[in-house]
């Protein structure tokens, strides 16, 4: 039987969990498909990318997936990979600023106090910015809006000096980009509910959420990865799929509508067709992927940002001012270029060998994006500096490794949602039977890619069955 071709682009994350939840379809329920899967690069895995090198295990990308996100476990217990997973260890974290370490205030969440002894005691924040602070007690809700910025959201309702100083490092963060350009509904649209509701941010959390303080000590850890690193999850979906439906160091060069569906074309000059698609690459690739269709030129302007890590490897002794905890985040108002600082071997031991130590920083803050680009020696020298203000590390490292992640991560800016759910709409209409997802679209996050992945192949085969 002649079956229907289902292609995938990109075999990231998102593309992988497409394939691997398209091809359990197919076969539980008999179906007439075939997948192709179409990635530019010579591996699978996009972002995920584990690097083993004498005993260490070091991520150049993502190192973990939240494990409140459903979607993530559920394929890792799918997957089988559950006895390998790790949790990360929990211990003290810091902020520096104005170039001083700071504990993290105990009853904190992302920043915002919800137990107010703790903040009051601790010197993050000026007494006065304290008082300001806590207005958020009674100021009341805001106005309702569609969107606004994360940061002027936040201004508003912490004031300058505690988003600055001890929100903005944690949550700027996760999305590499500037707070005051963030959307809020995009990337935190509960703090916009909890307002609403509660007429105060700090009293909707503690409605809502366990008290922090009865959660740390020795609960576990957030996040998890396996003990071989997150690529154990990459091989593992790479494994269950059928090899021959897979083309590596293939581009998609454009994707053409015609009358019983679509021509792929490729870079090596073949033509696949395809009665369905999922497109999951970054969304500057869009634009000119789908020229023919002007609704995806929005995504010219949608902006990304860079960064690079910079992981080193060292012996223990050679850090004499050994730190209790499992890293640090800079605030802005620090003179560092640093931008956060993991003590891998302390946050994930079955990363390093006993008796070394395994330290991971960031650069590439939106306002120092061109530090991504200098000569490794230079970056090394740099990070090395930054660090030698709050460790005393005494030796040259054993060996580093440094990875640049160029215009990646996408900038969810205010507005978000709504240009997102106009370019469906629009790709519904004019583009029945493709499908967008991955990171650039309704999360960032591993768990969130995975279950767009999953959605968009419950789309493409209602599509199909109805067609
Ligand atoms: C440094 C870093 C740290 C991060 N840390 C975390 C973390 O700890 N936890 C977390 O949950 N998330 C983290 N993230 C975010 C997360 O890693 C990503 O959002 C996620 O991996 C994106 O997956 P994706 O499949 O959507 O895209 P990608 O991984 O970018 O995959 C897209 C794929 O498409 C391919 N491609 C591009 N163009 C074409 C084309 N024309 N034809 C064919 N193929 C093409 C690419 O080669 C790539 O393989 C981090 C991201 C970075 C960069």
């Amino acid at each position: 039987m002649n079956k229907q071709t289902i292609l995938i682009i990109g075999g990231g994350i998102t593309g992988l969990s497409a394939a691997y939840y398209l091809q359990k379809n197919i076969q539980e329920n008999n179906l007439p498909y075939q997948i192709k899967l179409v990635e530019a690069n010579n591996r699978l895995g996009g972002k995920i990318d584990t690097y083993k090198r004498d005993g260490f295990t070091i991520e150049r990308g993502p190192d973990s997936m939240i494990a409140r996100k459903k979607p993530g476990v559920k394929l890792v217990e799918e997957l089988g990979l559950k006895d390998q997973m790790v949790r990360n260890a929990t211990g003290q974290s810091y902020i520096l600023v104005q170039g001083k370490l700071h504990m993290m205030p105990k009853g904190a969440f992302m920043g915002i106090p919800m137990e107010i002894d703790p903040f009051l005691r601790s010197e993050l924040v000026s007494s006065s910015g304290k008082e300001r602070a806590l207005l958020d007690l009674e100021m009341g809700k805001g106005e309702e809006m569609v969107d606004q910025s994360l940061g002027s959201f936040m201004r508003r309702r912490f004031g300058d000096e505690l988003v600055d100083n001890e929100i903005e490092p944690l949550l700027s963060g996760i999305y590499s980009g500037d707070i005051d350009e963030m959307s809020l509904m995009a990337t935190f649209p509960n703090f916009y509910q909890l307002e609403q509701k509660y007429g105060s941010l700090i009293k909707g959390l503690n409605e809502t959420m366990p008290k922090p303080a009865q959660t740390t000590g020795k609960a576990p850890g957030v996040f998890f990865s396996f003990k071989d690193g997150l690529e154990v999850l990459v091989d593992k979906l790479v494994e269950k799929l059928d090899q021959d439906s897979v083309l590596l160091n293939t581009r998609v060069d454009h994707v053409e509508k015609k009358e019983t569906g679509y021509h792929v074309l490729l870079d090596n000059g073949e033509v696949i067709e395809a009665s369905a698609v999922i497109a999951t690459t970054p969304h500057q690739t869009l634009p000119k992927m789908f020229s023919e269709f002007d609704f995806l030129n929005v995504f010219t302007d949608v902006p990304s940002s860079s960064v690079a890590n910079v992981a080193l490897a060292f012996e223990q002794s050679a850090i004499k001012q050994d730190i209790d905890g499992t890293g640090f985040v800079v605030s802005r108002n620090s003179d560092f270029r640093i931008t956060a600082c993991t003590w891998t071997h302390k946050k994930w031991p079955s990363s390093t060998p006993k008796g070394k130590a395994l330290i991971r920083c960031y650069v590439g803050r939106p306002s120092d994006q061109e530090i991504v680009d200098l000569p490794d020696e230079e970056l090394i020298e740099i990070v090395l500096k930054d660090l030698n203000k709050t460790m005393n590390i005494t030796s040259k490292p054993d060996f580093s490794v440094i990875s640049r992640w160029k215009n990646v991560m996408p900038q969810y800016t205010v507005g978000h949602i709504e240009r997102i759910q106009k370019i469906r709409k629009e790709a519904n209409e004019q583009l029945p039977g493709v499908y967008f997802a991955g990171s650039s679209f309704e999360g960032v996050g591993i768990p969130d890619c995975i279950e767009q992945g999953e959605k968009a192949v419950h789309q493409v085969i209602e599509f199909l069955q109805v067609k």
